[in-house]
């Protein structure tokens, strides 16, 4: 029987980033990927990605056919197109990827480290023995074989569907299962216009909360005259049908006219704070298994890196000091909380409140600037975004015509504010994580009550 260090299930952006981070240290670690070796990368995306995480991850920009376009920031529309912000700050600088040879980069550098990949082999199930994960059962889709391997750690790289997570049992105190709305569905296409459009290196994202509701239509520049289009609508109930409506919206643009489509589907993106706990003996979640995902733009590609960095460090340290119980690989939930996660989680609330938002308040509100550039561009990266009372003032007279708006965009501000302080204080071992939890979930569900 196979036996390694640690098995990771899925060869994404963040399996590829846990395998090459245990590789480097010399232990053993086998990527299992259902799919075939060339197809590995390949995936339902907007393409974006900021260079500021591949800064953080200490990895070189990308230069070769993995890079398809540079990009200097993002233009975001209010729902009647009458306003712009446009957001050209270093932290909104990256890149269009081409999301197959980006994922042949990554996994070479995986492998260029010591991991084994198994592609082709599809995860069926985790072994569990007292109360820990010790292995897995694959099956090889060549062959047909059902194989069983062993590993003192199994990292769930799987992506949404969480193939590992949903076969835990509840009493290794992982959540299983993502409400609907937390998740959008997407669809998107990429087209060969027939002309360059007059932008191409700002990122473009139309607020209309009638065509998508909760989400976006994104139009993603990729360089020689084609473009990254989709949408992504939040599942609430009755949730309208993705494709049709960028089919009624976008592509009545008449930079669509004669286009050609070049590659199109449909996929989910888990946009709400991270699982509270990715951890227990002998497994690990991360990317969007674990629903690293910011929930404004929907980015997971960043965080899905971070968090295999992360817990490929983590179970390093774990089996440098003996066993990989849930104690020992805690400290990985606390380090991606502290770094990224308290972001998601504030910006959690953001999203409530975008989504309590009509047409008419994102019009006004931005048109009026009683919400401005400057509060996107501190809220997407994750800053405490206060109105101070100058400001505050000034916005109350702009805004008495839509007091409501503004109400809640304050209430916001001191809800995402008092989230952020709560997570400043998530719990270095599991003791005390019970009472943290509880606490989160009232903040969270406060928010709803107040804002939706
Ligand atoms: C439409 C859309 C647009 C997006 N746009 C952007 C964007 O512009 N920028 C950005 O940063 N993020 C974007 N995201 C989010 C981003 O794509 C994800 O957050 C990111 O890819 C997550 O990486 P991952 O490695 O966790 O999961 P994935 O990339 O989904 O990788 C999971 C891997 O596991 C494999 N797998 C699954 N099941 C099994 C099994 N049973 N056995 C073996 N292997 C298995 C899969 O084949 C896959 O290779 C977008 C998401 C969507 C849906």
């Amino acid at each position: 029987m196979e036996k390694y260090d640690a098995i990771v299930v899925g060869a994404g952006t963040a399996g590829c980033l846990a395998a090459k981070t245990i590789a480097e240290s010399g232990l053993k670690v086998c990527l299992v990927e259902k799919k075939k070796r060339e197809e590995i990368g390949e995936k339902i995306c907007g393409d974006a990605l900021g260079e500021h995480h591949l800064k953080f991850l200490g990895l070189e920009k990308p230069t070769g056919g993995e890079l398809e376009a540079k990009i200097d920031g993002i233009k975001i529309y209010s729902p009647d197109e009458n306003t712009v912000f446009t957001i050209a700050d270093k932290d909104f600088i990256g890149f269009l990827l081409n999301r197959r040879l980006f994922g042949q980069w990554l996994l070479k550098k995986a492998t260029d480290k010591g991991a084994v990949l198994q592609d082709n082999m599809n995860f069926r199930s985790p072994i569990i023995e007292k109360d820990a994960v010790v292995g897995i059962t694959a099956k090889n889709m060549a062959t047909g074989k059902v194989t069983e391997m062993r590993s003192k750690v199994v990292v769930d790289a799987s992506g949404y569907f969480g193939m590992v997570r949903k076969q835990l049992p509840p009493e290794m105190g992982i959540d299983r299962d993502i409400a609907n709305q937390d998740v959008e569905a997407c669809y998107r296409e990429i087209r060969q216009l027939k002309q360059e459009t007059e932008n191409t290196r700002f990122c473009e994202i139309y607020l209309n909360q009638t065509a998508s509701p909760g989400g976006y239509i994104w139009i993603f520049p990729k360089g020689g005259a084609r473009v990254n289009v989709g949408l992504g609508i939040c599942m609430r109930k009755n949730y309208p049908n993705p494709k049709q409506q960028l089919y009624e919206t976008a592509f009545k643009k008449p930079i669509f006219d004669g286009s050609l489509v070049l590659t199109a589907g449909s996929w989910f993106d888990p946009v709400r704070r991270p699982l509270d706990n990715m951890v227990s003996n002998g497994v690990m979640l991360v990317g969007d298994a674990a629903s690293l995902v910011n929930p404004i733009h929907g980015g997971g590609i960043g965080p899905s890196m971070l968090s295999g960095y992360f817990a490929g460090q983590q179970i390093v340290e774990a089996l440098s000091k003996g066993e990989p119980t849930k104690e020992a690989l805690w400290g990985y939930n606390k380090k991606y909380i502290d770094t990224y996660g308290k972001k998601q989680g504030s910006l959690d609330i953001f999203k409530m409140f975008l989504l309590s938002c009509s047409d008419e308040d994102l019009n006004y509100g931005m048109n009026e600037k009683l919400m401005t550039e400057d509060d996107v561009l501190k809220a997407g990266m994750g800053d405490d975004f206060h109105l101070n009372i100058t400001e505050t003032a000034k916005r109350v007279f702009r805004g008495l015509r839509r007091v409501g708006f503004l109400n809640r965009l304050r209430l916001t501000v001191t809800m995402m504010k008092g989230l952020r302080a709560h997570y400043n204080t998530y719990p270095t071992t599991p003791i005390g994580f019970d009472a943290w939890r509880d606490q989160t979930v009232k903040l969270i569900e406060e928010g709803r009550q107040k804002l939706l």
